[in-house]
């Protein structure tokens, strides 16, 4: 591009110039197996890396070309991988960055498929793991053992929306030659940029905010290193072949042009909702890191540019009191996932989180009344009226239960 232009421009603009293609002004889709080399000296020159150009869409493909210089740009690195899941992001990047016997240091409540990854490489290959708050210097650094390779990161973690503070986590990893990887699937690139912290890898779940409309199923890697991106584009990814199909990152291009408006009212719906929330004598309390009441509010606002669209709340009471409210909803849909446009809710404990055992689900602070909503793009007033329809519907069923 001409020159250095917003974030909120790059995303529509970058990597594409129409006069490459036909002159189309949308990303064209590729959708193709194989490269039809023009003759055998330069197949053969494509192979050994002395010549650029397409192969086989495992390795490169011009739609997922655009993506990649895309979200690279966004998250400030200097070059990213598309996957056909997140979870095929987060285990390549811990295939690459451990070996056998290694120690990866995590934060405590970590994606439950990221903690099972974790479990199959502790029993395969003796990479063991601790879970942590990482909340200051001296707590991570009293964790790191003379194996550990690396720091990961899920801030804010799910669903507490306790907040791990990078640029403490990154200077304990400068100490001891760590790589930091960051999950940053829950603020989007619009929200936090780990890697302007100082972190080695971002990435993310481009199955929630980045593509944004429930449709797709895809990850992301940014690395602030090219050499390193092209290092796993032609080992880990290359060969465990965890790729997403073209079609997926040419809806998922479609899906991020309007990421910045998308995270604006995200954002203002998640804090519409909470300020009613807070009105609500039935919830006991909410959890979103721009509130003020929250512990790492500060920790936040210094790596956060807003508070998000998820947030936790609880209620009086426990279990059931969680699934009568839930029952009520209408509008608002009861499904994992998030970063939609439509407003999702789920009950961790017996969803998302059921795989953790109850007393370290406790010890998390996941209680069977804690619930996580996913505030949608839909109008304030509405998901408002329908959580206050549920919301009745539990206080005259428990007003009737307590007069039995
Ligand atoms: C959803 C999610 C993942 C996994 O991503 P998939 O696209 O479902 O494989 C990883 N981390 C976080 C924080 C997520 O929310």
């Amino acid at each position: 591009m001409r020159k250095k232009v917003h974030r909120d421009t790059l995303i529509i603009h970058e990597g594409h110039d129409p006069h490459d293609h036909q002159d189309s002004l949308a990303v064209p889709l590729y959708q193709t197996s194989t490269y039809v080399f023009p003759d055998a000296a330069s197949g053969a020159a494509r192979f050994a890396g002395e010549e650029a150009g397409n192969i086989y869409s495992r390795l490169t493909n011009p739609t997922v070309r655009v993506l990649e210089e895309r979200i690279a740009a966004l998250e400030k690195g200097a070059g990213a991988l598309v996957f056909g899941s997140g979870m095929a992001a987060v285990s390549a990047v811990l295939v690459h960055a451990t070996k056998a016997g290694d120690h990866v240091l995590c934060t405590r409540g970590i994606y439950g498929c990221t903690f099972g990854l974790l479990n199959i490489l502790e029993e395969k290959y003796g990479i063991t793991h601790g879970l942590i708050p990482m909340r200051t210097e001296e707590e991570i650094e009293r964790h790191v053992t003379p194996e550990t390779s690396v720091i990961y990161i899920e801030t804010p973690v799910n669903p507490t929306m306790e907040v791990a503070d990078i640029r403490a986590a990154v200077s304990v990893a400068r100490r001891h030659g760590l790589k930091v990887i960051v999950d940053n699937t829950f603020c989007s690139p619009y929200i936090q940029n780990p890697l302007d912290f100082g972190a080695d890898f971002v990435l993310h779940s481009a199955t929630k905010y980045i593509n944004g409309h429930g449709d797709v199923i895809a990850g992301l890697l940014v690395g602030a290193d090219e050499e390193e991106i092209g290092r796993i584009r032609m080992t880990v990814q290359k060969d465990f072949g965890g790729i997403v199909s073209p079609f997926d990152a040419w809806l998922m291009i479609r899906g991020l042009k309007t990421l910045a408006v998308r995270m604006e009212r995200h954002c203002s719906n998640a804090e519409a909702v909470l300020n009613y929330l807070k009105t609500v004598p039935a919830v006991r309390e909410v959890h979103y890191p721009f509130d003020d009441n929250h512990p790492d509010a500060e920790v936040a606002k210094r790596q956060m540019t807003a508070g998000g669209g998820i947030f936790s709340f609880t209620l009086d009471g426990g279990l059931e009191e969680a699934r009568i409210f839930l029952d009520e909803l209408r509008l608002v849909k009861l499904a994992v996932s998030l970063g939609d446009a439509e407003s999702l809710i789920q009950h961790p404990a017996t969803m998302t989180h059921s795989a953790v055992p109850g007393d370290e689900r406790k010890a998390m602070g996941i209680t069977d009344s804690m619930i996580r909503f996913s505030a949608g793009l839909e109008h304030p007033d509405d998901i408002i009226a329908d959580l206050d329809a549920a919301f009745a519907v539990l206080k005259k069923r428990t007003a009737a239960a307590g007069a039995e």
